[in-house]
C-alpha cells in the first residue's frame, strides 16, 4: 500500500511571514502580531541571546514547529538598540491595517529597516554624535568616499589620495561602510576590520545606476551646482552608493538631505589619523583619561555638540574665517550679558537636524512636532534677542530666520499647546480648525448629555413622565415607556422589543445619535490623523530654513561653548596670523591641567619657534619631566586657535599652520602586532614626505624603538634632514638622547631646551619649565642613580657610556654631521666638571668634612685607606 506523503501545511500567518522574510535575507524581521514583535527560525535563536528574551516553539501548521521569540511592540525602543549595537540589520514589520477592520489576515510589510548606519530612533542614537553611512570607490590611485547621516540630513563627499581618504573616514568614524563586494581587500588593507561593513553587488556601480541615483534625489541633470567639473567624479559614485542604499533600506524620501558638500581638504589643517589619536582630540587614549573635545565641550545642544566635533576634526587653515570665529567669541566674552541671555534661550533648542528629518520622512509624532515648534520659537527669540541689542557681530548667525516665525504660525494654526504623543492617544488638533471634527469631540464628551437633554424633550413632547433612554447590546439606544403611558407614543416611534411592565422603541433621531456616538471615536481617529498629516506637510515645506537654523544654532553654540571656556579658565585670545612663527607665552595644556588634583598648578611654559634661528627646538629632560605635554600643548593650543577658540596661554602668536604632523617612538606608540619600529619609520617617512612651509612636526621620542645607537643616528638624520629642508617646518623634537644637543653647534635653527628637574634629598623633583639649554648626560643612568641603584653599578655604568662614547672604533658610533665643526671636548669637559659621578661626589663630600689641623698622621692614612676603598 502507497503511503501517502503527509503534507505540511503552513498556517497562514507563516506563510505571511515567510514571504516577507524572503525579501529581507540578511536581516532580524521583526514581526508584528497583536501587541508582539516575533521573530522565528533563526532569527528568533540569534534575538533570544542577544536580547535575553525566551525561546520557544510554535506549531506551524501541522507536524511542524518554529523557534519563537518575542517581546511586547511598547518594548521596542528598548530592543532594538540592543539588535543594532550588536551588529544586526533589523527590519521592521508592522501591520498595515487595523485587525477590527478585516476578517482575513491582516495586512503586514517592513516599515522600516534599521541598521548600524540607517537609524532614526532616539533610542539608537547618540546625542552628540553624527551616525553616519559610509561609502566606499576605489578607481585607479584616487579613492570617493562619502558619508550620510539620514538622522540629520547631512552629506558629505570627498575624493583623493588613499591616504587622506583614511584620515577623513577615521575622522568621521562611520557607523556602517558599505563597499563594492570586489573590492573587499582594499578596502580592508586601507582601514582595516575595525569598522561595520556592508558589501553591495559590483552591479550598482557598473552602469550609471547610482549617479542616476543622485540625479533623481537632488533632481539635478549635472553636479556643476555642487562644484563637480566631472560629472563621473569617484566620490559621486560612493554617494551614489548609499542613495542605492538606503532606497533598499525602505528610507522613502530623501528630501531632508542637505545637498552634496563637497569636503574641501585644502581648507582645513591636515592631521592625520595617527596624530588626532594621539593628540586625544576626540578620543582619549586610555578610557579612564579625557580627550581635548571632553574638556571643552560646554555646547548645549546636540547639533552643537556635533558641529564641535567636526570643528576639532577639521580645524581651519584660511585667517578669514579663523578671525571670523574668533572676533565672534571676543565679542561674546565681552558681552557677558547678552551671551547669558542667548544660553538661556539655547538650552531650551532641541535637535533641530533630527526633528526635521523625523519630518520628511513622516516619523514625527505629534509630541515631537510641538517640540519642534518650541525650539524654533526660542530659536527665534535669539534672532530678536541679537538685533535688539544691536549685535551685528552675530547677526550672520541668525541671517534667514524670518521664515521660521512662518513655520511656528503654521503649526500654531492647528497643533494643540500640547497634544498627545500619536493620533488615538489624546487630542493633537486645535478646535476650531475642523468643524465636523469639534462636533465629534462634542458629541463624545457630550454624549451622555445630549441623550439626557433628548430624554427630558421627548418627554416634554409627548407628555410620557418615566421616559428614559438606554442601550443594549441587541439594538443599540432606544427609549422605554412603562405600559400605562404606551398610548402617548407616537407614530414614527418603532417598536422593537414587548416586556411585561414597558415597551422599547427607537426613533431616526435617536439612532443618527447613536451612530454618531459610537463612530465619533473612529472618526475623529481619522480625521486628527488626516488633518496631522497635512499639518506635516505643510511644515516639511520649511525643511531647508529648519536646517539652515539647525546649522546656524549648532555654530552659536560652539561660539558660546568656547566663550565659557574663555572665561572660566581664563583663556586668551590668540593671534592668528600669516607669519611663520608660533610664539607662546605661559602656554598650558588643556587636558593635563583640566585632570590635575585641586592645588595643584599646572606649570605654564614659554615656547618661540619660527623658520629662522628657531625652527627646531630640541627638548630633553628625564622621563615623566613633561616633555610630551610641552610638545602636545603647543599643537592643542594652535588647533584651539585655528578653531576660533581662544587658548589657554597668556599670549599666543600662531603663524597659521596647514599641516599638524605627530609622531611618538615605538615604546608609546601601541600599534599592536606589527613591527613597532617599522610602524614608526613608516609614518615619519611619511611626515618628511608630505612637509610644507605651514608645518609643525612634533617628534616624541623618536628613534626609541631600535638599539641605541641605531635610534640616535635615525633621530639625528631626522632633525638633519628638517632643519635642511627648505620648507623650514616649525619642530618640537622630544628625546632623551643628550648626544642630539650636540646638532644646535651645526645648525642655525636648531636650538636645546631642557625641561629642568632638581635633586632634593636624593629624590627627583620636576620643576616642568622648559629653560634654555641641553643635557651633558644621561638621563637612563641619572635616574638609575636616583632610583637608588647601587653606586658601583651606577658608576659603572657610566664608565661603559663614557667609553662607548669615546672609543674611536666603535662602527655603530653615531656620526655628527659638524657644518661648523665645533670641539666635542667642551661638553666631555662639562660633565667631568660637573662631578656627576657619585663616588667622586662622595670622595668630595669626605674630603671637604676632613679637618686637616685636628687628624693625627695616623688617622690621615686611615682616611686616605679609606678612600682608596671607596674607589675600588
Ligand atoms: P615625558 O614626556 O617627559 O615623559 P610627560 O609630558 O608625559 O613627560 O609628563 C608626565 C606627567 O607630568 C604628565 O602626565 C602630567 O601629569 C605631568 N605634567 C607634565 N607637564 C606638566 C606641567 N607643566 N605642569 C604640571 N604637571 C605636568
Amino acid at each position: 500500500m502507497a503511503t501517502k506523503k503527509k503534507e505540511v501545511k503552513e498556517t497562514p500567518l507563516m506563510k505571511q511571514y515567510n514571504e516577507i522574510k524572503g525579501q529581507y535575507p540578511n536581516t532580524i524581521l521583526l514581526f508584528r502580531v497583536g501587541d508582539f514583535y516575533e521573530t522565528f527560525g533563526e532569527d528568533a535563536v540569534e534575538a533570544a541571546g542577544i536580547l535575553g528574551i525566551i525561546l520557544t516553539k510554535r506549531a506551524n501548521g501541522s507536524a511542524a514547529y518554529i523557534e519563537l521569540a518575542g517581546f511586547p511592540h511598547h518594548s521596542l525602543e528598548t530592543y532594538l538598540p540592543k539588535l543594532v549595537r550588536a551588529g544586526k540589520r533589523v527590519a521592521i514589520c508592522d501591520q498595515l491595517e487595523d485587525p477590527k477592520m478585516t476578517k482575513t489576515i491582516v495586512k503586514r510589510g517592513v516599515t522600516e529597516v534599521v541598521t548600524p548606519g540607517v537609524a532614526l530612533s532616539d533610542s539608537v542614537l547618540e546625542k552628540k554624535h553624527n551616525n553616519f553611512l559610509a561609502a566606499i570607490h576605489f578607481e585607479k590611485d584616487c579613492v570617493g568616499v562619502s558619508f550620510v547621516d539620514i538622522s540629520t540630513g547631512d552629506f558629505k563627499v570627498c575624493s583623493g589620495s588613499p591616504e587622506l581618504i583614511k584620515k577623513i573616514i577615521f575622522s568621521y568614524n562611520p557607523t556602517e561602510v558599505l563597499y563594492k563586494k570586489s573590492d573587499y581587500d582594499k578596502i580592508i588593507n586601507l582601514i582595516g576590520e575595525r569598522f561595520y561593513f556592508y558589501g553591495l553587488d559590483d552591479w550598482v556601480l557598473e552602469t550609471n545606476h547610482s549617479i542616476d541615483l543622485i540625479k533623481e534625489v537632488f533632481e539635478v541633470k549635472s553636479f556643476k551646482g555642487y562644484g563637480f567639473d566631472n560629472a563621473n567624479d569617484v566620490s559621486l559614485y560612493a554617494a551614489g552608493m548609499c542613495i542605492h542604499y538606503l532606497k533598499q533600506n525602505q528610507v522613502a524620501n530623501l528630501s531632508h538631505l542637505d545637498g552634496i558638500q563637497r569636503l574641501a581638504h585644502n581648507d582645513f589643517v591636515w592631521m592625520d589619523d595617527f596624530t588626532i589619536k594621539n593628540l586625544e582630540l576626540i578620543f582619549p587614549l586610555n578610557k579612564e583619561g579625557k580627550s581635548l573635545l571632553d574638556v571643552i565641550d560646554s555646547t548645549q545642544t546636540p547639533m552643537g555638540g556635533r558641529m564641535l566635533r567636526e570643528w576639532i576634526a577639521f580645524p581651519l587653515n584660511d585667517l578669514i574665517s579663523i578671525h571670523s570665529r574668533n572676533d565672534k567669541v571676543s565679542f561674546l566674552v565681552e558681552h557677558k550679558d547678552l551671551t547669558h541671555l542667548i544660553s538661556a534661550q539655547l538650552i531650551n533648542i532641541k535637535d533641530l537636524s533630527r526633528l526635521s528629518s523625523k519630518l520628511v520622512l513622516n516619523k514625527l509624532n505629534p509630541k515631537e512636532l510641538a517640540v519642534l515648534r518650541e525650539s524654533l520659537v526660542h530659536t527665534t527669540n535669539i534672532d530678536g534677542i541679537i538685533q535688539e541689542e544691536n549685535a551685528y557681530e552675530l547677526a550672520s548667525l541668525t541671517s534667514e530666520f524670518g521664515a521660521l516665525k512662518k513655520v511656528i504660525e503654521v503649526i500654531n494654526e492647528s497643533l494643540l499647546d500640547e497634544p498627545a504623543i500619536a493620533v488615538g492617544k489624546g487630542d493633537i488638533i486645535k478646535p476650531g480648525v475642523h468643524k465636523e471634527l469639534d462636533e465629534l469631540k462634542s458629541i463624545v464628551r457630550d454624549g451622555k448629555n445630549i441623550l439626557l437633554r433628548m430624554q427630558q424633550d421627548e418627554s416634554e413632547k409627548t407628555g410620557i413622565p418615566s421616559l428614559k433612554i438606554a442601550f443594549n447590546n441587541v439594538f443599540g439606544y432606544y427609549l422605554e415607556v412603562r405600559n400605562t403611558h404606551k398610548d402617548k407614543v407616537p407614530e414614527t416611534w418603532i417598536r422593537k422589543q414587548t416586556l411585561t411592565q414597558a415597551e422599547r422603541y427607537i426613533t431616526p433621531e435617536l439612532k443618527e445619535y447613536e451612530s454618531k456616538i459610537l463612530t465619533a471615536e473612529d472618526k475623529i481617529h481619522v480625521l486628527e490623523s488626516n488633518l496631522y498629516n497635512e499639518l506635516v506637510s505643510k511644515v516639511a515645506l520649511y525643511v531647508k530654513q529648519i536646517n539652515n537654523a539647525s546649522f546656524k544654532i549648532a555654530s552659536l553654540d560652539c561660539l558660546i561653548s568656547f566663550s565659557q571656556l574663555a572665561i572660566d579658565l581664563n583663556w586668551s585670545k590668540p593671534v592668528v596670523d600669516d607669519s611663520h612663527v608660533i610664539d607662546i607665552k605661559e602656554g598650558r595644556h588643556p587636558v593635563i591641567e583640566n585632570a590635575l588634583p585641586k592645588g595643584q598648578p599646572f606649570i605654564a611654559n614659554d615656547l618661540m619657534l619660527n623658520d629662522q634661528e628657531q625652527q627646531i627646538i630640541m627638548v630633553t629632560g628625564p622621563n615623566m619631566s613633561g616633555k610630551s605635554a610641552i610638545l602636545r600643548q603647543t599643537a592643542l593650543i594652535a588647533i584651539l586657535a585655528q578653531m576660533g577658540s581662544f587658548v589657554p596661554a597668556k599670549e599666543a602668536r600662531i603663524g597659521v599652520l596647514d599641516k599638524i604632523f605627530t609622531r611618538v617612538g615605538a615604546s608609546d606608540n601601541l600599534a599592536a602586532g606589527e613591527s613597532t619600529f617599522m610602524v614608526e619609520m613608516t609614518e615619519t617617512a611619511s611626515i618628511l614626505n608630505n612637509l610644507s612651509s605651514r608645518s609643525l612636526v612634533l617628534l616624541d621620542e623618536i628613534g626609541r624603538g631600535t638599539s641605541t645607537y641605531d635610534g640616535v643616528s635615525i633621530a639625528k638624520a631626522i632633525a638633519e634632514y628638517l632643519a635642511e629642508n627648505e620648507n623650514k617646518p616649525r619642530t618640537l623634537f622630544a628625546t632623551h638622547y643628550h648626544e642630539l644637543n650636540q646638532l644646535e653647534e651645526s645648525f642655525d635653527g636648531i636650538k636645546n631646551f631642557n625641561v629642568s628637574v632638581k635633586e632634593v634629598n636624593g629624590k627627583v623633583h620636576f620643576l616642568r619649565k622648559l629653560v634654555k639649554g641641553g643635557s651633558a648626560h644621561s638621563f637612563g643612568i641619572h635616574v638609575a642613580k636616583m632610583a637608588g641603584v647601587p653606586k658601583k653599578v651606577v658608576s659603572r655604568a657610566e664608565k661603559i657610556l663614557d667609553e662607548l662614547e669615546e672609543s674611536p672604533t666603535s662602527k655603530n658610533k653615531p656620526v655628527v654631521k659638524s657644518k661648523k665643526k665645533k670641539s666635542d671636548d667642551a661638553a666631555y669637559q662639562l660633565s667631568f666638571i660637573q662631578l656627576d659621578d657619585p663616588i667622586l661626589e662622595e670622595i668630595r663630600d669626605e674630603i671637604k668634612d676632613l679637618d686637616i689641623n685636628s687628624l693625627t698622621p695616623m688617622e690621615a692614612l686611615n682616611r686616605l685607606n679609606e678612600i682608596k676603598n671607596m674607589i675600588g
